[in-house]
Order: structure tokens, then C-alpha cells, then sequence
């Protein structure tokens, strides 16, 4: 899942960045109202943390812009403590939670799962499919009760097919989740990362199918 955090304080950035990275979150970052508003233009992204005051354009400003043309991207703001007509505004103008700084980044972690969760049409931290079951909040995957081993890179891959069962995932719509822009995942590693999972699913009875020409769709073993 990819995440745009709007946030001009550097150190907050930096460290946001790092945590929601640890999270399992692809994030792109932006600096300022300006570079965020480009971003939203051309990446798709699972959830927007935006801060108000933000150089340039402001967050109000942001969030108005892609109201006007997105409004299914879930928004988390972040606004000082004693802001509360801008929060006001922001929820008026389509935010769908926010955060009071300082906040506790246990929290922030809660809301972005909570939001990006509600985002993908599901209200639960645990995916089952058969006898797969994969914990978002603790980042584990288990094959009834037995724990499973996967890399950081697999457990996204699944996450995202089981966050969409049923559907066809394309491999590109797959590579763009899985990274922020400073990063790049070509075609190939996508199969690998689904080769080495299939492997691994066997025992759960799970089946990831090569759609031809379109992606992957995971299923249950008939
Ligand atoms: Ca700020």
C-alpha cells in the first residue's frame, strides 16, 4: 500500500517516513503544498497524510484540489493543537480523520490502518482467505495456526491480492503499490516475488492465477 506524506518540518518528515516505511508502507514524500498537489496528479496513492501548514499551497488548498476531482483518496491531517477552525475546514472539505500535534506515532500507525483498511472496503486488521490468514497490523501471515516466513516484499504482494480476492491485480498496479518513486520494481521481480510466494501458499490451499495480458487474481484452491 503507498502512502503521500505532506509534512514541510524535515525531522518530522524524515521520521514519519522511516516508521510508515517499518509499517510496510511505500511512502512518497512532499515538502510542500506545491509538490504534494503535483504528486496527487500523477501517482495513485492508498491514503493521503497531510499536514495544513504547508509552504507554497496550502494543505486546505491541497485537500480542495483533489476533492475537485478525487474523492475516494482517504485524507488523514495533521494540524497544530490549537487549530481547530482548520480542522473544521479540512473535514469540511473532505478529510476523512485528523491528528493533533504532537501525536503519538502508535496512533498516527492505528488511524493510517484504519483509514487505508476502510480505503480497500474492509474494516478488519485480519484478511482471511482458506486457511490463509494475514494480521495488517502485525504484519504476519499465518497458514492456520503456523506462522509463515515472508520477505517485506512478498508480504505487500499478498497483502494486496488479498486485500483484493477475487479481483485481477496487474502486475504494473502491483510494482506502483509496492514503491515509493525513489524506487523501482520492473516486471520481472513481480514474478519472482509471486513465484516464491506460490510456494509458500501450497499448504494454504491458496491459488495466485496468471491472468494472461492483465495480472494475477488470488483464489482458493477448487
Ligand atoms: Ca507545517
Amino acid at each position: 500500500m503507498k502512502l503521500l506524506l505532506a509534512e514541510d518540518d524535515v525531522v518530522l518528515r524524515d521520521g514519519l517516513t522511516r516508521s510508515l516505511q517499518q509499517a510496510g508502507y511505500a511512502v512518497d514524500s512532499a515538502k510542500d503544498g506545491v509538490d504534494a498537489d503535483h504528486a496527487l496528479s500523477f501517482q495513485n496513492y492508498d491514503l493521503l497524510i497531510l499536514d495544513l501548514g504547508l509552504p507554497r499551497i496550502n494543505g486546505l488548498e491541497v485537500l480542495r484540489r483533489l476533492r475537485s476531482h478525487d474523492q475516494g483518496l482517504p485524507v488523514l491531517i495533521l494540524t497544530a493543537r490549537d487549530a481547530v477552525e482548520d480542522r473544521v475546514a479540512g473535514l469540511d472539505l473532505g478529510a476523512d480523520d485528523y491528528l493533533t500535534k504532537p501525536f503519538d506515532l502508535a496512533e498516527l500507525e492505528a488511524r493510517v490502518r484504519a483509514l487505508v483498511r476502510r480505503g480497500q472496503g474492509t474494516h478488519s486488521n485480519i484478511l482471511k482467505q482458506g486457511r490463509l490468514m494475514l494480521n495488517i497490523a502485525g504484519r504476519r501471515v499465518y497458514i492456520d495456526d503456523n506462522p509463515l516466513e515472508l520477505s517485506a516484499r512478498e508480504l505487500g504482494v499478498l497483502e494486496i491480492l488479498m486485500l483484493k480476492a477475487g479481483q485481477v491485480v496487474g502486475k504494473e498496479q502491483l510494482a506502483e503499490k509496492l514503491c515509493a518513486w525513489d524506487e523501482e520494481i520492473g516486471p520481472n521481480a513481480i514474478e519472482v516475488y509471486v513465484h516464491r510466494l506460490r510456494k509458500k501458499l501450497e499448504p494454504a490451499e491458496i491459488e495466485i492465477r496468471t491472468i494472461r495480458g492483465l495480472g494475477y487474481l488470488l483464489e482458493k484452491v477448487q
